[in-house]
């Protein structure tokens, strides 16, 4: 296939609008610390935000950072940094170049937001372990560095059913933290304000839902590759009304595409899931790569995993942590594998992608027989790639490449 050839990925028009609202989130952020108020929390991407929000923080989320640092790249010049300093590259490479990042002094907010001259320093580190045990150590290396607390929430892990117990465990949890929160933050938890604000993440969670939903139509409006970076509002600006507003945008514009057949993938001959982390590093690689085999890659666990189905602002504390319980990540494999087969279903997948992302084996889940049982029960052809979100050593574009068109080949003659 000719490295040549100019592949034209269609322009979301709403992109826009979510730079800007991305730009006024960090600037927020880095006024707040050159004022010394409000305070900053960090949070892990499904750590307990809401509450963080309704206390006043402004919420900065690390691994949004290490994405950050995939996509431009720069991931390649920080992980040694933090091998170096004891940190394997067996381990998250979001953590590894984060930290990297750290110790040399340097952010990609600096290079796109002029005036921003580094992450935004904490006042507490917020995590919950539901997504893995890497986000507890990643935030203990900065509270020891920075000597700022680092608390959290402990959870359970592959989990089937979810029991009053799980639940009940928590939501004490969650309440726990607020009297400390309150001291840093040096305001007073208001239940009307927690509602609030989750109400606002679940209209966002619910409008992001119908925006993933609106790939259930052919040809599929919206590539994986371009949900990937407008999943960004989801994660740093859910419980706000800004993440709301620019939902009903992109839903409107892909609600138009919808109606008049207007495919990501011109000519859409087969439809993709992919099930595993973004390459972040490939993101644009992939999908023209993708275009050009006129194979539409249209939905993802990853994509998913910011609907929040559960929260409910009647009940916070325990629709809460059944809503941070619940998600894919925390279940176990008969669960999950019900819940991909589901979605081969909803969607009318071709063929099923496994990202075997070599640093995060919590989001790996070809590892153990999956992709084979999927082939069994559904009769739908898998394939699995090596590779890493982060650390594009884990990667060989060409063997991945290679499998995929193999792969496409297959789906042609199935
Ligand atoms: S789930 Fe994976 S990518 Fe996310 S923080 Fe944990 S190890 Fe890193």
């Amino acid at each position: 296939m000719s490295e040549e050839k100019k592949i034209a990925i269609k322009k979301i028009q709403a992109t826009g609008h979510m730079r800007k609202i991305m730009a006024d989130y960090f600037y927020e952020m880095d006024h707040a610390v050159k004022d010394g108020s409000p305070k900053i929390a960090w949070c892990t991407s499904v750590g307990p935000a809401e509450l963080l929000l309704s206390l006043g923080f402004l919420v900065y989320y690390p691994e949004n950072h290490g994405a950050m640092l995939g996509s431009t790249r720069q991931a390649m010049d920080y992980i040694p940094v933090a091998n170096s300093v004891g940190y394997s590259p067996d381990i998250c490479s979001y953590l590894t170049s984060d930290v990297g990042a750290f110790i040399k002094g340097e952010t990609p907010l600096s290079r796109v937001y002029e005036g921003i001259e580094g992450i935004p320093h904490p006042d507490v580190l917020v995590y919950n372990t539901n997504q893995c045990r890497d986000v507890q150590d990643w935030f203990s290396w900065y509270s020891r560095k920075l000597n700022v607390p680092a608390m959290g929430i402990s959870t359970f892990r592959n989990i089937g059913t979810i029991t009053e117990g799980h639940l009940r465990s928590i939501e004490k949890q969650i309440k726990d933290l607020i009297p400390e929160l309150e001291e840093i933050s040096g305001n007073t938890f208001d239940i009307d304000k927690f509602r609030h604000v989750l109400g606002l993440s679940y209209d966002c969670t619910q409008l992001w839902k119908k925006v993933l939903e609106t790939n259930m139509a052919k040809p599929a409006p919206i590539s994986f590759f371009d949900e990937t970076i407008h999943m960004g509002p989801a994660v740093v600006l859910r419980g706000t009304e800004t993440a709301v507003e620019y939902y009903k945008v992109l839903l409107k514009e892909l609600e138009e595409r919808v109606a008049n057949k207007d495919g990501a993938v011109e000519d859409e001959k087969f439809r993709i899931y992919w099930e595993g982390m973004p390459i972040w590093g490939k993101l644009r690689s992939l999908a023209e790569f993708f275009i050009e085999l006129k194979t539409a890659v249209i939905a993802s666990t990853y994509c998913n995993s910011w609907i929040f189905d559960s929260f409910d602002p009647k009940d916070p504390f325990m629709s809460m942590a059944r809503a941070y319980t619940e998600i894919f990540i925390v279940r176990d494999e008969t669960f999950k594998e019900k819940y991909v087969e589901d979605m081969v279903q909803k969607y009318d997948i071709n063929g099923v992608l496994f990202h075997d992302a070599k640093t995060c084996p919590a989001n790996s889940n070809n590892r153990y027989g999956m992709p084979q049982r999927l082939e069994q029960n559904l009769n739908v052809p898998t394939l699995t790639i090596n590779g890493d979100l982060n650390d594009l050593r884990c990667y060989s574009e060409e063997q991945a490449k290679t499998n995929i068109e193999a792969f496409i080949e297959q789906l042609e003659s199935k």
